[in-house]
């Protein structure tokens, strides 16, 4: 029987049209959608549809979301794309060769991007995003770790650790939490906000799986010098024979790095880089749902780690947290991948990078601000109040630039710079310079009465930005 939208007994259907109002016999705007348990009968589809659109009214806009890294615009044809493949999934890579034959071509060509050494050796997958592709990244150092230990794991004082910088995303405290591994991050002192290779070696011991580098920090948008971290690792091992491997975690900056800044070694030409990921739903320019890692070659990702599974047909090796997932996003990263080029991804990250230190300089420029970062790493930049700016704070910032729509988070630094709050603005494709004048104009036009207030007057801060790290 064909589900028809029919009235059930003793309820009224719904309908969101002003025409029908309570006079109308056919229904009214007066009953609200249920919330918390299912409703007994179906409802006509574009009444359904015009309760959740309305609803959705009330979330931000995203292309005024300057918090997010995330891809908040794509060509109408990579969105026809998506469309066309929204119903394919990416573990049925039997059933769909064409997809997995893209996903391969775009793991084949992170490869050559970042320069590992034998791009036909190195072996990849794509995941839901970095958070996927960083435990699948922790996992293998830690297998990696587990078998150089055979002898003696899992002995109870063999704990392994995993080594990093206070600044990393969350995902990495995460990682440590799920699967056991004790985090040692190195803090932040005075100016540098992020990693320092001296101190992140101090923490390595004979149970140190990896270290992590991150190009570029979430906090600030700064380059971790990734470099210097494997010289720093090359001396240790002199030392003590530890032989501690690196992985890059380039959520943003793997996509960045190889377009802008080429000569800057992050990457698999350093011998000591085991792994790298990136978000392909930040700077590779995709909607969200798809991130990548990549190991240098097969030793680098111990063969116990990988599924075959043939009851789907056929005998695929996967590594992945999840089973079913969109193939969608897969395709669309092909699509920016052939769309751009290096040319194009160039020129689009360039653009992103003139349209952060511009607004940068715009901002430093008021005087009200003391700027951390310039957005010439990562087009992303945080900015304090100058020191002498005692009637408000970044809080209130955050809050006053909600009124206008432009939602940037403000967030105080962890250990050791708790004292220290930022607004950061993360700047994407889409995110024109026409729109950051009009945000920098939104923001001169707040500042009279910022200056005029008496004291910060943000108390809940976490309701005003609404930023969660
Ligand atoms: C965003 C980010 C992550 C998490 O990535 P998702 O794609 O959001 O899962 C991890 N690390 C860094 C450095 C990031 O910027």
């Amino acid at each position: 029987m064909p589900l028809h939208p029919g009235r059930p007994a003793g309820e009224r259907p719904m309908s969101v049209n002003p025409f029908l109002g309570p006079a109308n016999p056919v229904g009214d705007m007066t009953s609200a959608p249920p919330k918390h348990r299912l409703a007994d009968g179906p409802m006509a589809p574009s009444t359904a549809y015009q309760l959740v659109h309305d609803e959705l009214m009330l979330d931000g806009n995203a292309r005024l979301n300057l918090a997010t890294f995330v891809t908040t615009w794509m060509e109408p044809q990579a969105g026809l794309l998506m469309a066309e493949c929204r119903d394919k999934n990416m573990i049925d890579k039997d059933e769909y060769p064409r997809t997995a034959e893209l996903e391969r071509r775009c793991v084949a060509m992170l490869a050559d991007l970042w320069n590992a050494p034998d791009p036909a050796k190195a072996v990849g997958c794509s995941t839901t995003g970095s958070s996927e592709a960083c435990m699948l990244a922790g996992l293998a150092l830690k297998r990696r770790w587990s078998l150089r230990n055979a002898g003696r794991y899992p002995s109870r004082e063999a704990r392994p650790n995993l080594v990093m910088g206070v600044n990393v995303q969350v995902c990495w405290e995460k990682f440590c939490t799920f699967w056991e591994v004790e985090p040692r991050q190195v803090p932040m002192e005075g100016d540098r906000f992020h990693l320092d290779p001296a101190a992140a070696v101090e923490l390595c011991d004979e149970n140190t799986i990896g270290v992590v580098g991150i190009l570029g920090s979430t906090f600030d948008g700064s380059y971790e010098p990734v470099a210097e971290l494997c010289e720093a690792l090359d001396g240790l091992q002199e030392r003590t024979g530890l032989d501690i491997p690196v992985h890059v975690d380039g959520a943003s900056g793997a996509m960045i790095a190889p377009f802008l800044d080429e000569d800057l070694v992050w990457d698999f030409r350093l011998p000591r880089v085991a792994s790298v990921n990136t978000s392909g739903h930040k700077y590779g320019l995709v909607y969200p749902g798809v991130g990548w890692v990549l190991w240098r070659d097969a030793a680098a990702l111990p063969e116990e780690l990988v599924f075959r599974v043939n009851y789907l047909g056929g005998d695929m090796p996967t590594f992945a947290l999840n089973f079913s997932r969109p193939g969608a996003q897969v395709v669309a990263q092909y699509y920016s991948f052939l769309r751009l080029g290096r040319d194009g991804y160039r020129a689009v990250q360039q653009a992103a990078r003139d349209v952060a230190t511009g607004l940068s300089a715009r901002i430093e420029a008021l005087g009200d601000f003391r700027l951390l970062t310039r957005g010439d790493e990562l087009p992303v930049f945080a900015f304090t109040t100058a020191p002498d700016v005692t009637a408000f704070d970044v809080f209130d910032v955050a809050r006053r630039l909600r009124e206008t729509g432009w939602l940037v988070p403000a967030y105080t630094f962890p250990a050791n710079r708790q004292d220290l709050a930022v607004l950061r603005v993360v700047c994407r494709n889409g995110f024109s310079e026409d729109l950051a004048g009009l945000f920098a104009e939104d923001l001169t036009r707040l500042l009279p009465e910022l200056r005029s207030q008496s004291h910060p007057l943000t108390r809940d801060r976490n309701a005003a930005t609404g930023f969660h790290h």
